[in-house]
């Protein structure tokens, strides 16, 4: 099959403030550049999701990588998955502490092991053995994060509203994609940092197969981002793509998953969405989600409002 390549990112949904959208559409436009370039070359769909990922990991502005939101005790843990929609092969890290690009990691799993997950100090021994450096977890620890965590715990003690597992709009910056390489393969991949001020060992969303991602060519590729624990409850990635399975359009798969998100549990956040025929959806219900998609007619970059 002779497809046209497709790539869709996204840089997180949440109430972004004014002064952090320009920082966003330039990690996005980066993200974008890197993953689109490999697959105009031929490189698989795979390859693109785990370039792109990457360097949105590399940019501080995200919620993924160095510059993560911080745990309640200061430290930055970090969950990743990349899938394969060609053969299902799927890799997925969770509460790794000392990996600089975790998705890097989700990609040797994916093609080294007869395992599908690996969490914490296993995790990192298995990338360690695989030829990935370790760093030193305040290597990734940011000055901004470490203000908006002190600020959050300032908030707990004051007895103000749970902001990180209440709902709160404004801490949802993990990043993902999904592309469609010239073979006619999807993939998917999403990596994050978890919410802010979570517990040590919280597992979100993001990582987990078919909560934040998930990609199978006769469906769809999903990414997803937001508050994790309505997200993993509905495994709503696999629910999106069941959708286009049944009929739907990716783009009405979209809306509805995060319609019913919200209608469920009352949940809040951000889906992308791409076929094997390069049709894609993109909804949030928040006010606002950082994107960016790139097909041969052309690139679109944007935060947009809802
Ligand atoms: N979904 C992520 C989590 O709950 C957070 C995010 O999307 O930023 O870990």
């Amino acid at each position: 099959m002779n497809a046209q390549p497709v790539l869709l990112i996204h840089g997180g949904a949440w109430a972004m403030p004014d002064d952090a959208v320009t920082a966003h559409e330039n990690g996005i436009a980066n993200a974008l550049a890197a993953g689109y370039t490999m697959l105009e070359r031929g490189a698989s769909a795979v390859d693109a999701v785990e370039a792109a990922v990457a360097v949105m990991e590399d940019d501080e502005t995200f919620d993924a990588g160095r510059g993560s939101f911080l745990t309640q005790d200061g430290r930055v843990q970090m969950d990743a998955l990349l899938m394969n929609g060609e053969n299902l092969r799927t890799g997925g890290v969770a509460c790794v502490e000392r990996l600089r690009n975790p998705i890097r990691a989700a990609r040797l799993v994916l093609d080294k092991s007869p395992h599908v997950y690996f969490v914490g100090t296993g995790a990192e021994r298995f990338a360690r053995q695989h030829g990935m450096a370790l760093c030193d977890n305040m290597e990734l620890v940011i000055p901004r994060e470490q203000e908006r965590l002190y600020k959050a715990q300032e908030a707990e003690q004051a007895g103000l509203p749970d902001e990180t597992f209440s709902g709160s709009l404004d801490s949802h910056d993990t990043v993902g994609a999904v592309a469609l390489d010239l073979r006619g393969n999807i993939a998917a991949g999403t990596s994050t940092g978890g919410t802010l001020n979570k517990a040590p060992g919280r597992v979100g969303d993001s990582s987990l197969i078919g909560c934040g991602c998930y990609a199978d060519n006769l469906t769809a590729a999903v990414s997803l981002t937001g508050w994790g624990e309505p997200i993993m409850k509905l495994v709503l990635g696999k629910w999106a793509v069941d959708r286009v399975a049944a009929g739907a359009s990716p783009d009405e798969a979209a809306h509805e998953a995060i319609d019913y998100l919200f209608d469920r549990l009352g949940g809040h956040g951000g889906i992308i969405l791409l076929d094997a025929d390069g049709r894609v959806g993109l909804a949030h219900n928040t006010p606002r989600m950082a994107w960016g998609l790139r097909t041969p007619e052309g690139v679109g970059i944007g935060v947009t409002r809802n």
